[in-house]
């Protein structure tokens, strides 16, 4: 049982630092503690059997984005990975019955715009143009370790590319909050709330700063590339990756909770696993794990500086997420318009009041009186994952406290999410029941993730935090997980950290797990 790499936590970020360093040539094991690999990201038969609901993740577009993707292309494709353009992207109802809707179609998402303001639509138009120019800088900054010369470089393109002007553009948007950035460029509520919802995917509330980049990009990056979602599921990433890897060599062990990591010398030396067993590493341990489970769990407490370790705990968690899977009968009718019945995600965060209140109520612990919902509609775009003519719903309550102190309405006595878990999945219904008469009469089947489940389920959720650490400025950028440990290191030779509690941070794009492996296999 000995590796070049031993990584823990089959995560998509942890695969893909495997894939990376088997196709190098390393003898590599990943070790996962559930009996299935992927972490945030899984597909399984949920509420009833045909329906596949995608535990996690379901937009998949900053995979396909990703620089893994475009390094494994050919490969992963051999292996069976499938993706599914949804035309139809996002769009927010809003309380008056209309709605508004982003999709490839540029007019067709002008045309609703201009609807409300004109001035809004131009400010669109001339944001998309922008964006083309900009874009290559951002994703190059946010492609690269933490500090680097490849950050360097970026930040001189953008410069000779853009000017001056250019660059202080960019790195403003980098440190607004959504309301300044979206007050700044356009003048119409609707429009606002379109986009600053996309800041509630994450932990930015309108008025946090280094908010406004997370909704320009998914708005921008939407519009000009669409939204893609996996074909029969979202694990189709997981899949291909699992197989690469075994293609490659390289194996991997379920069932597996790792319970220590062995350290000689001051380095890392391998694992052992809760029955027993132990692994050792020759090159290099990688955890894909949050760093607060590492260091003071996986690695006893006093083998890392202390000044390292109370900076680790003091990592916080963004706020939790709740997953209510359904299953129906049919799609939703959604009263602003038929055409709504398309779309990949519905968003029912109708204005900016409420996204600030939703934020402030779940800080306080309290249980939000109306949270933020994304709404996802994949069988919309991929009928195969339902029996014929069947449909799921995959619903983000997005933002819970992880400790519940009390209910803002005072209807839920429960201070505990084992008690308030149905409860307030059943307030969730009736606020889409709002937009969508008829709703309950469709569902067949229904399960709940409150935060808590989350966590029970993929430990990196830390209370049901769907980011795994708070994006805030002063846990991103160089300050992700810890200053001075953004590129991936430990005080620990030979131990290495990576997932979406590490630079670039949460979501699907791979990006830690492969800039890590890239590191090493130099
Ligand atoms: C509900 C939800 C919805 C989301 N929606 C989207 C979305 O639509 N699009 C998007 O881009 N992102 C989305 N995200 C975010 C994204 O899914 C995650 O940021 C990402 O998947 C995290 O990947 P990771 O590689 O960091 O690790 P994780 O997916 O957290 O995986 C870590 C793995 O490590 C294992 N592990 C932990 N400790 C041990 C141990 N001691 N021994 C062995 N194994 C261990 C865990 O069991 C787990 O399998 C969502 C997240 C959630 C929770």
């Amino acid at each position: 049982m000995a590796y070049d790499a031993i990584v823990i936590g089959a995560g998509h970020n942890g695969l893909a630092a495997a894939v990376h360093l088997s196709a190098r040539g390393w003898k590599v094991a990943v070790v996962e503690a559930r009996a299935e690999p992927g972490g945030a990201v899984k597909t399984q038969e949920l509420t009833l059997p045909g329906f596949k609901h995608d535990w996690g993740a379901m937009n998949l577009s900053m995979f396909a984005g990703s620089a893994f993707h475009a390094r494994y292309k050919k490969e992963l494709a051999d292996q069976g990975l499938g993706f599914l353009p949804a035309p139809h992207c996002f769009a927010s109802v809003f309380r008056d019955g209309g709605h508004l809707g982003v999709g490839v179609n540029v007019e067709q998402t002008v045309a609703g715009i201009r609807k409300l303001s004109g001035h809004d639509a131009d400010a669109w138009l001339g944001m998309l143009a922008d964006f083309k120019e900009t874009a290559p800088h951002i994703f190059g900054i946010l492609g690269a370790p933490m500090p680097s010369w490849r950050t360097a470089g970026a930040l001189w393109r953008a410069w000779r590319q853009l000017g001056r002007a250019g660059v202080y553009r960019l790195v403003r948007l980098m440190v607004s909050s959504p309301r300044d950035f979206l007050t700044a460029n356009f003048e119409n509520d609707k429009v606002r709330a379109l986009m600053a919802t996309w800041g509630m995917h994450v932990d930015f509330a309108p008025d946090a700063a280094g908010g406004a980049l997370f909704p320009y990009l998914e708005s921008m990056g939407n519009q000009a590339f669409g939204m893609v979602i996996g074909q029969g599921g979202a694990n189709t990433i997981i899949n291909a990756m699992v197989g690469l890897l075994k293609a490659n060599g390289g194996e991997l062990l379920l069932d597996s909770p790792v319970k220590a990591i062995g350290i000689g010398n001051g380095a890392a030396t391998g694992v052992s696993l809760a029955d027993g067993r132990t692994l050792t590493a020759r090159r290099a341990v990688i955890a894909n794990v949050h760093p607060a489970l590492v260091f003071g769990g996986l690695v006893p407490a006093g083998k890392a500086p202390r000044a390292f370790e109370s900076k680790v705990q003091a990592f916080r968690p963004g706020l939790g997420t709740m997953m209510i899977h359904l299953a129906l009968s049919s799609l939703p009718d959604w009263s602003a318009s038929a055409e709504l019945g398309q779309y990949a995600y519905i968003h029912i965060a109708p204005d900016l009041a409420m996204m600030s209140r939703v934020y402030a109520e779940a800080a306080d612990g309290l249980l939000p009186a109306e949270p933020v919902l994304i709404v996802g509609q994949p069988t919309a775009i991929d009928p195969s994952r339902a029996p014929d003519g069947r449909h799921i719903l995959w619903v983000q309550v997005r933002l819970l406290p992880a400790q519940i102190s009390g209910d803002t309405l005072g209807r839920i006595g429960a201070k505990d999410w084992d008690g308030a878990r149905e409860a307030y999945a059943d307030r969730v219904l009736d606020i889409i029941e709002g937009y969508a008469p008829g709703l309950r009469q469709k569902i067949l089947a229904r399960r709940v993730f409150s935060p808590l489940d989350l966590e029970r389920e993929d430990p990196n959720l830390v209370g049901g935090d769907s980011i795994s650490g708070s994006h805030h400025l002063d846990q991103n950028f160089i300050f992700r997980p810890v200053a001075g440990y953004s590129r991936y290191r430990t005080p620990v030779k030979s131990l290495y950290l990576c997932g979406a509690s590490t630079w670039p941070g949460a979501g699907t794009g791979a990006g830690s797990g492969f800039m890590l492996a890239s590191m090493l296999a130099k």
